[in-house]
């Protein structure tokens, strides 16, 4: 059972990076985000869509497109930011050059979290640099429901040496540890399923934000060609 975080100005508060592609942004990752800032002691939240995916082929929206839908999305939420860093680089987008640039913006000492979900996380020994991540950053690895799959060698390694000791607040310390976190609502949604009602001229209401959807409409997104 997760608690819910009362608000204490003494207690370190977390930056949290949370990267995507958001083809397109959904409730998946906005319930997420949101209670994240609700179980956790966090500042803000970073939403941050890739320019360029390292790990997958190319999106269907632009970046400015897949941009301009979370920026639709998250309107009136104080705490969850949408960050165009990545796009703003050229080329694939690597996470560790966008840690980089939030500890150039926050400073060693800040606690800085990035957060994923449990698929990405598997898909984490194939990553760029991915030893410096850590020396970063710590990771959220959110469980997400309908992708239970077990880990590789590595990746049970890695969680073996990093995984926060049961007690110790992920707050306590700038970078190096990973929180492994089932947040209270859990949705099984993903932007494929959501893609793939579109393109079959299935409604997807309810998956995502209504403005979101008009934005996918109005711009022709994720229709079968
Ligand atoms: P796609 O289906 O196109 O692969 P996606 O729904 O997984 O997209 P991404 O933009 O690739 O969305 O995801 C960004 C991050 O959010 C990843 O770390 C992913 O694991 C996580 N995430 C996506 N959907 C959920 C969800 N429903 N619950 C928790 N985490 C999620």
């Amino acid at each position: 059972m997760v608690k819910f975080v009362t608000k204490d100005a003494k207690i370190p508060s977390l930056v949290l990076m949370f990267g995507g592609t958001f083809d397109p942004v959904h409730y998946g990752h906005l319930r997420s985000a949101l209670e994240l800032t609700q179980v956790l002691p966090v500042h803000k939240v970073h939403l941050i869509p890739c320019q360029l995916p390292a790990h997958r082929g190319e999106p269907n929206a632009t970046a400015e497109q897949r941009l301009a839908m979370l920026r639709l999305a998250i309107t009136n939420e104080a705490q969850l930011f949408a960050d165009k860093r990545e796009l703003q680089r050229a080329g694939p987008s690597w996470s560790v050059d966008t840690l980089e640039s939030l500890r150039q913006d926050y400073g060693w000492q800040q606690p800085l979290a990035m957060v994923l979900g449990w698929d990405a996380f598997l898909g984490l020994p194939n990553w760029s640099r991915r030893e410096r991540l850590l020396e970063l950053a710590h990771l959220i690895v959110l469980t997400r429901p309908g992708q239970m799959h077990q880990g590789s060698d590595q990746v049970l390694q890695l969680l073996k040496e990093h995984q926060l000791p049961a007690g110790e607040a992920l707050s306590a310390s700038p970078a190096g540890q990973i929180l492994r976190l089932s947040l209270p609502s859990g949705l099984e949604i993903s932007a494929t399923h959501i893609r793939k009602l579109l393109a079959s001229n299935l409604s997807a209401r309810y998956l995502l934000p209504d403005t979101v959807l008009n934005f996918i409409s109005t711009e022709g997104l994720y229709k079968s060609n």
